[in-house]
């Protein structure tokens, strides 16, 4: 049966990595928190909270409450990072306001953080609302334990970037003000993602009190700047198939959904249980993909299964997305975050 290995030292030590870097650069408060959204990245959302909760992290950020009741009793604090409640949930989930009727939503009481836009235009209230949306949540009784943004600009060389974060600046300062004026206590302020946070801490320092880091915990780091970080990242994740069945074939013949492949010589072939049902995107003519040991996974993959030339037991996907993610022009982030759940994971 296919299976992913998850290798929980990797994880520590990427975590330690990012941990040096970042502390030696900034304030010595600023935590780090794991992003283990969408199944954390694919590798298994239970299989990786439990590593993070060994190693000390104390909050997390997940998709959404479906997710942070799977995990709530590891950290002390959860954040879901899109919709509300369905039914009860523990006091130490907070949820993510977007929009005023996410207010209305929620219970008093609640723990709440507020999404600010920066200058991503992508989620969160404008800055400009923030004494309003500020004033409705203090009236509603809930606690606001956050605020924060995103910067969409973290992989890039992009002058955006600093202006996202001078936004940022002048938007804790809003809230600092707000805070005074209306008695409530600072919140959380977080900006930061895994390449931001890399390149703020070699650049200036962190100030904000926390980094959400995602893809480098599980070995990934591209960007398009020089940073010390990227070459010492450990994957975290291997995917292995195991055989479903062997053949021999003959010169000529032909194999899998419409004939794809031709045999150009005789040659012992084997199909392998992983296909595009798991998750792992279908092969076909367009794309020259490869194991670990540089078998040419041939086209066309099915639904459960792919063909190789060979005829060992068990053969190793993947160790690092990176090959497949330019075969079929994506990111790392796409190709781990579809491996499907119901995969076998194994940690080690
Ligand atoms: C996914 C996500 C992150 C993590 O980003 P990485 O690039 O994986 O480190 C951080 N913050 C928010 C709001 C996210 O949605």
């Amino acid at each position: 049966m296919a299976e992913i290995i998850l290798d929980s030292k990797a994880y520590k030590h990427n975590l330690n990595l990012i941990s040096s870097h970042i502390g030696s650069h900034s304030s010595p408060n600023v935590e780090l928190a794991a992003v283990l959204k969408d199944n954390a990245y694919g590798h298994g959302l239970n299989e990786i909270a439990s590593i993070a909760a060994e190693y000390g992290i104390k909050s997390v950020f997940v998709k959404n409450h479906n997710e942070a009741i799977q995990v709530c009793e590891l950290f002390p604090q959860v954040t879901a990072l899109y919709g509300m409640p369905q039914g009860d949930f523990a006091k130490n989930i907070a949820f993510v306001i977007h929009d005023k009727e996410h207010i209305s939503a929620l219970p008093k009481g609640t723990k709440v953080e507020l999404k600010v836009n920066a200058g991503m235009n992508r989620n969160g209230i404008q800055p400009s609302e923030l004494q309003s949306f500020i004033k409705d949540i203090l009236q509603k009784g809930l606690e606001l334990i956050g605020v924060f943004s995103h910067n969409g600009y973290g992989d890039d060389l992009d002058s955006a970037f600093f202006d996202t974060q001078s936004n940022f600046a002048l938007i804790k300062q809003e809230v600092l003000h707000l805070s005074q004026k209306y008695g409530f206590a600072p919140p959380r302020f977080h900006s930061l993602s895994t390449s931001g946070a890399i390149r703020v801490a070699s650049e200036s320092g962190i100030t904000d009190d926390l980094v959400r880091i995602g893809i480098g915990a599980y070995g990934y780091l591209d960007v398009s700047f020089k940073n010390p970080i990227s070459a010492k990242l450990q994957k975290v994740a291997s995917l292995y198939a195991d055989r479903v069945s062997t053949r021999f074939l003959h010169k000529g013949e032909r194999i899998g959904y419409s004939g794809c492949t031709t045999l150009e010589s005789p040659q012992v072939i084997s199909t392998y249980d992983i296909g595009y049902g798991d998750g792992f995107f279908r092969v076909s003519e367009h794309h020259k993909v490869h194991t670990t040991n540089g078998l040419q996974i041939l086209p066309r993959s099915s639904m459960d299964c792919f063909s190789c030339f060979c005829d060992e037991p068990r053969i190793c996907v993947f160790k690092d997305v990176s090959e497949l993610a330019k075969a079929f022009g994506t990111i790392s982030y796409e190709i781990l975050t579809h491996l499907s759940p119901s995969i076998k994971r194994t940690i080690i």
